[in-house]
């Protein structure tokens, strides 16, 4: 252990740890994020809010309990910064610290009190075989660990390949989404209060058909949280 952490020390000489939103070096007690970027990050605060503006995506279409964002995600933010090294740079200790740091926030959340069990939206099985980790998945792990509650990532499978379409009609989209994703432990699920969790919620179709699929097979509950939600 002493080896690593000499090499590592050696290493930073050449390439210190710099904030993934605006490049200065990070101090001993950061870590991804300045302390300065992490109190600018444009925070959404819908965890404060029962019935905010992410939450009324879900009017109609599923049944939640509470819904919720770290930030905003716009071309440019520092929250699409950080998505797009989770999902597409390797970066997997940044999901895991994101909802950690979240967990942390929704924990002090009235709205969040009765969740009991984390489920990652999943990804389909050749999917994560090409990204090698499921980004929503890290990202449940640490709010769950925050927040001192379960996690489970083979509760809820997903069968199709296939995007989640946006585009189509209500009608059409539901057809579409309805029957990829698949209860695995029907059993388990009564009683149970999920937070549901994805990375970026654009339109809300994926998240409703988990949502749709999670309270048609029992579950007591499903409140929602991500990292990122691009509003129209
Ligand atoms: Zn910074």
């Amino acid at each position: 252990m002493f080896a690593v952490q000499l090499l590592k020390d050696f290493i930073s000489l050449f390439y210190p740890e710099v904030c993934l939103c605006c490049g200065e070096g990070l101090g001993d007690q950061e870590k991804f994020i300045c302390t300065i970027c992490l109190y600018k990050l444009p925070k959404t605060n819908f965890h404060l809010h029962g019935e905010n503006e992410l939450k009324k995506v879900f009017w109609g279409r599923a049944e939640i309990n509470a819904a919720a964002a770290l930030g905003y995600f716009e071309k440019g933010n520092a929250i699409q910064t950080l998505v797009h090294e989770l999902k597409y740079r390797n970066k997997k200790e940044l999901g895991t610290y994101l909802g950690k740091y979240y967990g942390q926030e929704l924990k002090k959340s009235a709205l969040y009190q009765k969740c009991d069990t984390v489920i990652p939206v999943p990804l389909h099985r050749n999917k994560l075989k090409r990204r090698g980790y499921n980004q929503s998945a890290l990202f449940g792990r640490g709010i769950a660990e925050s927040m001192g509650i379960k996690e489970d990532e083979d509760l809820l499978v997903r069968n199709s390949d296939t995007a989640t379409q946006t585009r189509k009609s209500r009608m059409s989209r539901w057809q579409n989404v309805h029957g990829i994703f698949e209860v695995t432990k029907k059993e388990s699920l009564k009683d149970m209060n999920i937070l549901l969790v994805d990375d970026v919620i654009t339109t809300g179709a994926t998240l409703e058909a988990c949502a749709c699929a999670l309270n048609e097979a029992g579950a007591a509950s499903v409140s929602i949280a991500s990292i990122g939600y691009a509003a129209k």
